[in-house]
């Protein structure tokens, strides 16, 4: 697996107010890292600066030790699997929505893995299965349901790095804690990136770093953190 590192990134979308001021941190190959802030902080921002929608105004982006203006798009998203708040799902089958993304995924089992991770349940209540059609043209998912998809839409990819965007912050709690369980067992063999705005969803972290007017406040594992509040 790869590290992420972040070396004094300054950036801003405009030219008079920068969002991320001098940010430095890393996520050690293989770990576990979240990030929390309020809202506004500029923790989606890492993110597109991962996928290189941005670049740093100065600073470096390194992954697995490579500036990431030195790596192509296509091996970038490769590398890197995310899963947002609000997915949208494409009117079409789940199976559609899944295989979408496997190209160069590979081996089949690679895709049962993702599936059965992020889907266990799921299918099995469908009617067709992986062929419900789902969307405007067919069933309509819950918000858990569509995260589940999701989920399993960027698993097939099997990407080393996976940031999840405040993937669960919009669905309510049981669920929440559902499809964080399944989160956790999934990240085990990836390094990852959890953006969320509770604490309480990222007490598994091996590291939290709090991000405040864009500049790390400070880091710990949970329990130190909660401590020290
Ligand atoms: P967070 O994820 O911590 O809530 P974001 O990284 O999304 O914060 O945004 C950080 C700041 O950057 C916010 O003040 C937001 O309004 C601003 N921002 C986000 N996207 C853009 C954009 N495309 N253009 C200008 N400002 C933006
Ligand atoms: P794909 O199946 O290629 O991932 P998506 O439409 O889900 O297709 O996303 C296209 C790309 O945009 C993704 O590969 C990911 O790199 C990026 N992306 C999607 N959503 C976000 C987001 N909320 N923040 C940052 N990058 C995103």
């Amino acid at each position: 697996q790869p590290s992420i590192v972040f070396d004094d990134v300054v950036f801003g979308y405009d030219k008079d107010r920068t969002i991320l001021q001098g940010l430095s941190f890393e996520v050690p190959a293989g770990q576990a890292f979240a990030i929390v802030g309020p809202s506004g902080a500029g923790k989606s921002t890492i993110a597109r600066l991962l996928f290189r929608f941005y670049d740093p105004l100065s600073g470096r982006i390194l992954i697995d030790g490579q500036d990431i203006r030195n790596v192509t798009q296509a091996s970038l998203r490769k590398a890197i699997g995310i899963v947002p708040q609000d997915s949208v799902l494409f009117n079409d089958t789940i199976g559609y929505n899944i295989g979408y993304g496997r190209e160069g995924a590979g081996a089949d089992e690679i895709i049962a893995a993702a599936q059965g991770a992020a889907l266990t349940g799921l299918i099995a209540r469908l009617p067709q299965g992986f062929d419900t059609e789902v969307g405007e043209r067919g069933l309509k998912l819950s918000g858990g349901e569509k995260q589940r998809v999701a989920i399993a839409r960027t698993l097939v990819k099997n990407p080393p790095i996976l940031i999840l965007d405040e993937a669960t912050s919009a669905l309510d709690t049981r669920t929440e804690q559902d499809i964080l369980a399944t989160l956790h067992r999934v990240a085990e063999h990836r390094t990852s990136l959890t953006i969320a705005h509770r604490l309480s969803t990222i007490a598994d972290a091996d590291r939290i770093l709090v991000l405040n007017e864009g500049r790390l406040a400070e880091s710990g594992r949970h329990a130190e953190l909660l401590r020290r509040d």
